[in-house]
C-alpha cells in the first residue's frame, strides 16, 4: 500500500518525534510546506529523549529574561572546545551557538515557557535556560502548535528503510506501508536504546567482560538507530566514534530505560568514587559538575564490573541535589564498605591516604577552589576535604547511556552526504547528526541547542527544495 492511494504524498516527511524532529516539522509547516511525522513511539511515550530534557545552553551577550549575566559566543565556544578535546566541526559549533541566542522567541511563539533554575540545578542560571515544565512540557507544546499549523502526526510508525536513489531520498517504509515525500528530514535519535549495537560497539574488555551489558538507558527505549544502521550501510557519510556517548554515572538501582533525572547522583565533586576493589581511579574535583558529569559513565564503564561508589561524609549533605533512593548509610567507613561489598582493607587505605592528603584551603563549590591534594594518585583538585564526619553515605553507580555520537555527516545546510556530496533533499537533525559538534565530551544544555539548532535548519531547508520542486513542476505543467 502506498501512502499516494490513500492521500497526497506530503511535502516534507519528518521521521521521529522529538525536539528535533517537532522543530523541523514546524518550520517546515512555517514555510508554507505540508508536513507528515512520524514517530516511533506511542502517544503516550512521544518525544523521546526530549522529553527527559530540563533546559537549553544558550549564548547571550546581556542578562536575557532568565539568564544572568553574559555568555559570550566565545565562551561558549571555548567550552565545547575543552570538553571535546577538539574534535569538533568548528563552523557547525559556532552556527548552534549562535543559533542558541535567537531561538528563544521562536520556541516561546510555539508554547515554550522559561523559568530560572530551581535551586539543585547544575550551577548554570547564566548558560542554561530552563523550560517550565521540563522536556516534556516542551514537547507537548511543540506538538499542540504543530496540530495548529496542520502538521499530521502518527504515532506507533516506526521507519524501518528508507528508499534512497542516487543519494536522494524518494520513500519510506512503516511496517511495509510506503511512505513517499518530496522531501524528508532524518530525526530519529542516536543508537542508545539498542544494547545489542552497544554490546558490538564496546565488544569485551581486558577482563573478558561485555561492558555494555552493565549499562542503563536514561531515555527513551525507542532510539534503537534502525535508520541509522541503514543509512551507514547505504553509503551515507559517517561521523564520530561508536563507544562516544553522553554517559552519566547514576544510581545503580535505577531502571533499564527511562530512568531520567532523577537518577543522577550530584555528590561525585564532594567526596570520592572508588571501584569495587576499593580504589580511587579519577579526579573527582577536576571541574564544575555540569562540565564533569557526562564523562563519569564512561569512566565507571571502564572500572572492572562496570560499577563505582560514590563515597561521602555529613558535611556533604545539603549541598547537593538527593537523590530519589537513599544512598547506604553507616556510622564509620569500615562499616560502609561492608555494607557495600567493598573490599575494606583496601577501601580504608585509599579514604586514610585520600585523607592524608587533603590540602584544605577555604572551601567554596560554587569556585574552583583551593581544596586539593598533595601526594596522592589520582589528585583531587577542588573541593578536597577529609572525609571523616560520620554519618557516611555510600551510592552505587552504574554508566548510565544518555545518547550515543555516532552519527551521519552534515553541513550548515544539514544535508545528509553521500561520498562528500550533499543530497537534494534528505537532512539530518538532532542526535543523528550531534556527532559533528560532539566528538566526545559534553556541556549541559547543548544537545537541545544542536537540535533545536539543526532541527530548524532541515526543517527549512527541506521546505525550500519540496517547495521549488513543486513550483518547478506547476510551471512544467
Ligand atoms: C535523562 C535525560 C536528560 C537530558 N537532559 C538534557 C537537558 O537538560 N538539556 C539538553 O540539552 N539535553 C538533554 N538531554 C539530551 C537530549 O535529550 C538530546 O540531546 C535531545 O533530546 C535530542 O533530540 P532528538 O530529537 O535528536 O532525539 P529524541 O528526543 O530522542 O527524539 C528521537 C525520536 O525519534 C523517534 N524514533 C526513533 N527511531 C525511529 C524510527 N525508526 N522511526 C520513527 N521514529 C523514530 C523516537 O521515538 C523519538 O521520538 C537529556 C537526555 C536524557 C536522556
Amino acid at each position: 500500500m502506498t501512502i499516494s492511494t490513500l492521500e497526497q504524498a506530503p511535502d516534507v516527511l519528518v521521521i521521529g518525534g522529538g525536539n528535533a524532529a517537532l522543530c523541523a516539522a514546524l518550520m517546515a509547516a512555517e514555510a508554507g510546506a505540508s508536513v507528515l511525522l512520524l514517530e516511533a513511539a506511542p502517544r503516550e511515550w512521544r518525544g523521546g529523549n526530549s522529553g527527559h530534557t530540563r533546559n537549553l545552553r544558550c549564548m547571550h551577550d546581556a542578562p536575557q529574561d532568565v539568564l544572568v549575566e553574559a555568555y559570550p559566543e566565545e565562551e561558549y565556544w571555548q567550552d565545547l572546545l575543552k570538553v571535546t578535546g577538539g574534535i569538533t566541526n568548528e563552523k557547525l559549533a559556532r552556527l548552534v551557538i549562535r543559533a542558541s541566542s535567537t531561538c528563544r522567541d521562536w520556541m516561546r511563539k510555539h508554547g515554550v515557557h522559561f523559568q530560572p533554575p530551581l535551586s539543585g540545578a547544575l550551577h548554570v542560571a547564566r548558560t542554561n535556560a530552563f523550560f517550565m515544565g521540563g522536556g516534556k512540557a516542551l514537547v507537548n507544546a511543540y506538538y499542540r502548535s504543530a496540530e495548529k499549523l496542520g502538521v499530521k502526526i502518527r504515532y506507533n510508525a516506526p521507519v524501518d528503510k528508507l528508499d534512497i536513489q542516487d543519494g536522494r531520498f524518494i520513500a519510506a517504509y512503516v511496517k511495509g506501508e510506503r511512505i513517499s515525500a518530496k522531501t524528508c528530514v532524518l530525526a530519529a535519535g542516536g543508537f542508545e536504546s539498542n544494547l545489542d549495537w552497544l554490546r558490538e560497539a564496546w565488544g569485551q574488555n581486558e577482563h573478558g567482560e561485555w561492558p555494555a551489558d552493565n549499562f542503563l538507558i536514561r531515555g527513551t527505549q525507542y532510539n534503537q538507530g534502525v535508520l541509522l544502521k541503514h543509512l551507514l550501510e547505504h553509503g551515507a557519510d559517517r561521523i564520530g566514534d561508536p563507544t562516544q556517548a553522553h554517559m552519566v554515572a547514576i544510581d545503580a538501582r535505577a531502571p533499564l530505560y527511562d530512568g531520567g533525572i532523577c537518577t543522577r547522583i550530584d555528590c561525585v565533586s564532594l567526596g570520592v568514587v572508588v571501584n569495587r576493589q576499593g580504589e580511587r581511579f579519577y579526579d573527582e574535583g577536576e571541574d564544575f559538575w555540569p562540565k564533569r558529569y557526562a564523562i563519569w559513565g564512561r569512566l565507571v564503564a571502564q572500572q572492572p564490573g562496570q560499577i563505582g561508589y560514590s563515597i561521602i561524609d555529613a558535611k556533604a549533605v545539603g549541598r547537593f541535589m538527593p537523590p530519589v533512593f537513599p544512598g547506604v548509610q553507616a556510622d564509620t567507613l569500615p562499616e560502609l564498605a561492608a555494607k557495600l561489598g567493598l573490599p575494606v582493607d583496601t577501601f580504608m587505605r585509599t579514604l586514610d591516604d585520600y585523607n592524608r592528603a587533603c590540602r584544605v584551603g577555604t572551601f567554596d563549590h560554587t569556585r574552583l577552589d583551593d581544596c586539593h591534594t598533595d601526594g596522592v594518585n589520582p589528585a583531587k583538585t577542588h573541593w578536597a576535604r577529609p572525609i571523616d564526619t560520620g554519618p557516611f553515605y555510600g551510592y552505587a553507580l552504574r554508566p548510565g547511556i544518555t545518547f550515543t555520537y555516532l552519527g551521519l555527516k552534515t553541513d550548515e545546510t544539514a544535508a545528509v552526504r553521500f561520498n562528500d556530496v550533499p543530497s537534494d533533499n534528505l537532512f539530518v537533525a538532532g542526535e543523528m547528526m550531534s556527532g559533528n559538534v560532539l566528538g566526545k565530551g559534553y556541556t549541559a544544555g547543548v544537545g537541545m541547542s544542536i537540535g533545536t539548532a539543526f532541527g530548524r535548519i532541515a526543517g527549512t531547508q527541506a521546505a525550500l527544495a519540496a517547495l521549488s520542486v513543486k513550483e518547478a513542476s506547476h510551471a512544467n505543467a
